[in-house]
């Protein structure tokens, strides 16, 4: 028996050689590698999200429907933690280029540059590595697709505005997976809604590379691939608590449908690039409802990823992170009213006020649109008694919204908006630093192959360094 076995030895080795040989382990590596390399990269960006945003989102959940969060049991709990500067080259707070620019290519970039460090320099981003190696690659947000930070993965231009030349650059790498809003840039300018300055379809372009186009929820679930441009709305995608649930996708959906596509004929992989822009665009408007809401979902599509890693956990790397924290949002003691400060006038958020959050139907965003440009006394209260019905308005905040004045320096994007969420905030002790980005450093979590290079206190830059190392790169 034990002679027969030698015997086979030689054979079995030729053949286990001659597979590894055809079929290598991982991308650009061979058997003599001493390292593993992730075959399957998930990076989900939750742009604008903070640690407190996904701390009030696990309470609600919590709170409010007995659930976990997978980004803070499974993400965090099993795997690594790390926290990121978010700081760019030209000042203490960023943008979401010069962030994106920082994760997608280990360089720290001036605000507004898309994939241009601040010397000038022209970097690979982690993305064009990968598709070098030969993975399959696939940009997916809730933003427009053409937005910064999907672009600073792919693109490199010194102004982010550059839309027509980041879509161009798109159409030159064909990432397998391009799935968001923004459909506005790909129509020629003589079709409706089109923002486009010549009569370029770009959609037809994209179709004559063997692009299959979706735009619609359904569309998306029947496509099989084997390259998908989905484009779901002229601009922006709505807010998870506006969305047209039978027409528009949510992020959960289309990462769904990218993990599906991106796995069809696939030998060598695949890098993902997952993002919800809707946790910044509601903090920009000072809107806690939209904000839980869509970092539910986004927590949702965490978790398609977790259920992949745990079926190839010996190839998979999810990364979880933000670019920077937005609007600085703290639930924190408050006065009940302005006459006292004694201690039975202070009042701190509790259960009661995450169940007022959750009887908020519409986004701060929707509410703007429906008082429209001339709002009046009757119909502040008839949106009040529609949609925030557990909520009251101070005479101060309905003489904002009627004057259309701004209540804070540090709250400068819409009033009605602004005025709307400090009612909320007022009635629920969610309070808002500002309407912009702040310099705190954001979470990321790590999971699977490689996952512990990302943890520990770390400058965003190290991100893409670390990625460019698992993808073979030498160190820079
Ligand atoms: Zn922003």
């Amino acid at each position: 028996m034990k002679k027969k076995t030698l015997f086979l030895l030689p054979v079995l080795t030729a053949v286990l050689g001659a597979y590894l040989a055809s079929n290598p382990p991982w991308p650009g590596q061979t058997e003599a590698a001493s390292s593993p390399v992730p075959k399957y990269i998930f990076i989900f960006l939750a742009d604008g999200a903070g640690i407190t945003h996904m701390e009030i989102t696990r309470q609600y959940n919590r709170t409010i429907h007995n659930e976990g969060l997978t980004i803070v049991d499974r993400i965090l709990k099993e795997g690594f933690l790390g926290l990121l500067t978010t700081h760019p080259a030209d000042s203490l707070s960023t943008d979401s280029a010069a962030a994106a620019t920082a994760l997608a290519c280990g360089c720290k970039a001036k605000n507004g540059m898309i994939g241009i460090c601040e010397d000038g320099h022209v970097p690979k981003t982690v993305m064009e590595i990968a598709r070098e190696k030969g993975m399959r690659i696939g940009l997916v947000t809730n933003s427009t697709v053409y937005d910064a930070s999907p672009a600073a993965f792919v693109s490199h231009l010194s102004n982010r505005r550059l839309y027509s030349s980041i879509i161009d650059q798109y159409l030159r790498l064909e990432p397998e997976v391009l799935l968001g809003g923004g459909r506005d840039r790909f129509l020629p300018q003589s079709q409706t809604g089109s923002r486009r300055n010549d009569e370029i379809d770009m959609i037809v372009s994209f179709q004559k590379r063997g692009y299959s186009y979706v735009s619609t929820r359904k569309e998306l679930a029947e496509t099989s691939g084997p390259k998908v441009l989905g484009l779901f709305s002229l601009q922006e995608m709505s807010f998870e608590i506006d969305r047209n649930k039978e027409l528009e996708p949510s992020i959960y959906d289309m990462t769904d449908a990218a993990i599906r596509i991106l796995q069809q004929g696939n030998r060598n992989g695949f890098m993902l690039f997952l993002e919800t822009e809707n946790v910044d665009s509601a903090a920009h408007l000072t809107d806690a409802a939209s904000l839980i809401r869509d970092f539910r979902e986004f927590d949702r599509a965490v978790a398609l990823a977790y259920e992949f890693y745990r079926r190839h956990p010996r190839e998979t790397l999810i990364l979880v992170t933000s670019d920077h924290e937005t609007g600085g949002l703290a639930f924190t003691l408050a006065l009940k009213d302005l006459s006292s400060k004694a201690g039975k006038n202070q009042v701190a958020g509790t259960e009661k006020d995450l169940k007022k959050i959750q009887s908020i139907s519409i986004s701060l965003k929707k509410a703007g649109e429906i008082l429209g440009p001339n709002p009046t006394p009757e119909s502040i209260d008839r949106l009040m008694k529609d949609h925030f019905k557990e909520f009251s308005i101070a005479p101060e905040f309905k003489k904002a919204i009627l004057e259309k004045t701004l209540i804070s320096r540090t709250i400068f994007s819409d009033p009605t908006a602004n005025a709307l969420g400090m009612i909320v905030a007022n009635n629920t002790q969610g309070y808002w630093l500002t309407t912009a980005h702040t310099n705190h450093p954001v979470f990321v979590g790590a999971m699977g192959v490689g996952a512990e290079k990302f943890r520990g206190y770390q400058d965003n830059t190290d991100f893409a360094r670390h990625l460019k190392v698992l993808l073979g790169e030498k160190p820079s």
